[in-house]
């Protein structure tokens, strides 16, 4: 059909309105643009509504989005919608609804509308839940091509993805933490990094490394994904010659110049080579998608190849991605053997190369364990905000409000006018700013003001799913709890049922991201603000559960400074005494 006569079949739905406005193009393999300016295109009339519809666009943008045309944002196979007839009718939904109905998204499909409240949540989803008896790959695989369940990773079927940025700031802090935790200078120049992957998440790592002064190796095996990179940004050069790449980032360690340099080649070949031409860099680490077999490109092929081979013999393919893991792995435990700082960046692949069979795969921590968890003790986690009418002004203003409301917490500081220089915006502009308890609720309230007042349109608030309370995850944000209650998964339920009682936008009820099926349970939430009196009420009850609960669950497993946490702000905790 040609394009004329697809925009036919659509004449008369609810959705062609947007079609009309070039926002969805249902004859284009990239369908989806996100939506800007102030009118809005749901009946209800309602920016709780129309703000969930934008989210839902804004992950899908090209701009966004790593696989827009397979509804694929990030992170693996991380999906937005099951497919496009479920999209659909998501949207349509959203535009005939009124304000207090809640409409209800198993694994990427609408399956109901029901009438509940106006407080109530406008939308509550849940994805790739299984029972734990079945929680695995091959069960999780074969329900999908039954077309019964979606992988929405952490914040892509929660549509909450807010591009590269999302994760830029936590791996800055992460690089940060670690060069103030063993090097004397406490900042990376000088220093060389390796490292793998510049995926969605990955793809952040370049840019901060060179954020805190430090020369960055990034080994890519799709060249799609180094020219992506340098496009945006991230990236300041490639080359497919180790011996060059390294030539470069040597002579940048020497001279203390800060440079990101990606060096086309598959990771579990490079990092054995870089072995034994005798480099050890400062810090080694890594973010292939490790937590998915049939995403992670084994050694000895091309990316088509890989293509090839995880369709027509996917269990060979598996078969050769673990055993590549395992000499991934076997790399960097040489590497931190020989003296550098190395940590797992939340992909999983220690457990892959144990389970291929080596059995020294855990000698190096998982990053959270090791840098994240003094923050996640404080409910201090990845608060991210967009605005929805799509004006950059809007941050750029709120740039100004964080500095001048947090100005005595320096790191966060920094960070905002580094962001602001670097960042490039992805779809609809957005930030990310580590808050803690009580910081949260305090900055929702002054968005919402700013709103009120007409300085800033419409926003929306939400976070990633790793975050102080909300995620159960053993081999990542969980591992190594005082109280080894690791695996424990009562938490992220409660999160998501906590937020749906404070009255979030939306909610997302998640298993397997990060890390893969099986081995992670996770909530997230959206939460729209339009400056009313009754938005700042959302905000401030969501903005204090959420965080509250982190600091609870930590304070309940032991530690110190969440119990001073819960005593001095009066969290109110039966099992703890002040
Ligand atoms: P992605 O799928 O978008 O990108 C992965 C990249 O790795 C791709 O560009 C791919 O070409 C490349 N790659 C695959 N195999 C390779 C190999 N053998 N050698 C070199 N490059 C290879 O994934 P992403 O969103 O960037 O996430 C990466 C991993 O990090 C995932 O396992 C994800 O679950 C995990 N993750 C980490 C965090 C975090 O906080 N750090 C958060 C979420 C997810």
């Amino acid at each position: 059909m040609s394009g004329r006569e697809v925009l036919e079949a659509y004449r008369g739905r609810p959705i062609y309105s947007l079609i009309e406005k070039g926002y969805y193009r249902p004859w284009d393999p990239l369908r989806v643009s996100h939506i800007r300016g102030w009118d809005i295109h749901v009946k209800s009339g309602s920016w709780q509504v129309e703000g969930v519809l934008r989210m839902l666009f804004h992950v899908l943008d090209p701009e966004v989005a790593k696989d827009p045309a397979n509804l694929i944002v990030y992170g693996g196979t991380g999906r937005a919608a099951r497919g496009w007839e479920a999209f659909e009718a998501i949207v349509e939904t959203l535009m005939e609804m009124s304000e207090d109905e809640t409409l209800v998204v198993q694994s990427g499909k609408p399956v109901a509308v029901f009438k509940t409240r106006r407080e109530a949540p406008r939308v509550v989803i849940s994805n790739a839940v299984l029972v734990p008896k079945w929680a695995d790959w091959e069960v999780f695989w074969d329900l999908e091509r039954k077309g019964l369940t979606m992988f929405g990773q952490m914040t892509a079927g929660c549509w909450s993805y807010i591009g590269t940025q999302g994760i830029l700031q936590g791996t800055y802090e992460t690089f940060a933490f670690a060069a103030e935790q063993h090097f004397p200078e406490g900042s990376l120049e000088g220093r060389l990094v390796l490292t793998a992957g510049l995926g969605e998440m990955g793809g952040a790592q370049p840019l901060a490394v060179k954020m805190n002064g430090g020369v960055a190796l990034v080994v890519e095996v799709d060249r799609r994904m180094i020219e992506r990179r340098i496009r945006h940004g991230y990236l300041d050069t490639w080359t497919d010659s180790l011996d060059k790449a390294l030539d470069m980032a040597l002579t940048a360690k020497e001279r203390r110049e800060p440079i990101s340099i990606g060096l086309l080649g598959n990771a579990a070949e490079v990092y054995n080579e870089i072995l034994r031409q005798g480099v050890i860099p400062d810090v080694v680490t890594d973010q292939t998608p490790a937590h998915d077999p049939l995403s992670y490109v084994p050694l000895g092929l091309s990316v088509e190849e890989a293509e090839k081979l995880r369709v027509e013999d996917p269990e060979r393919y598996k078969r050769m991605a673990l055993e590549s893991m395992r000499e991934h792995v076997k790399a960097m435990v040489e590497f931190k053997r020989r003296g550098s700082v190395v940590f797992e960046y939340g992909n999983n692949i220690r457990k892959m190369a144990y389970e291929a069979g080596y059995r020294d795969a855990f000698e190096f921590p998982g990053f959270v364990q090791a840098y994240i968890r003094p923050m996640f003790e404080e409910g201090r986690g990845p608060f991210r905000y967009s605005s929805l009418t799509g004006n950059p002004k809007d941050i750029y203003r709120l740039d100004d409000e964080i500095i001048a409301t947090f100005k005595d917490n320096r790191r966060l500081v920094r960070w905002v006018e580094k962001a602001r220089q670097h960042v490039k915006f992805q779809g609809l502009p957005a930030r990310v700013v580590w808050l803690g308890y009580g910081e949260r609720a305090r900055f929702g309230k002054i968005m919402n003001s700013l709103i009120r007042l007409g300085e800033i349109g419409p926003m929306w608030i939400g976070r990633d799913h790793l975050d102080s309370g909300s995620v159960a995850s053993p081999y990542r944000e969980t591992e190594g709890m005082l109280d080894g209650s690791d695996a424990i998964g009562d938490w992220p339920v409660l999160n998501a049922l906590l937020n749906a009682s404070a009255g979030a936008t939306w909610v997302c009820f998640h298993h397997g991201g990060g890390v893969g099926i099986g081995y992670s349970l996770h909530a997230g939430f959206g939460l729209v603000l339009d400056g009313t009196k009754e938005s700042e009420e959302r905000a401030e009850r969501v903005l204090t559960v959420d965080p509250g609960l982190g600091v609870v669950r930590h304070a309940d497993a032991g530690y110190e400074k969440s119990k001073n946490i819960v005593c001095e702000k009066g969290i109110k905790t039966p099992m703890i005494k002040c």
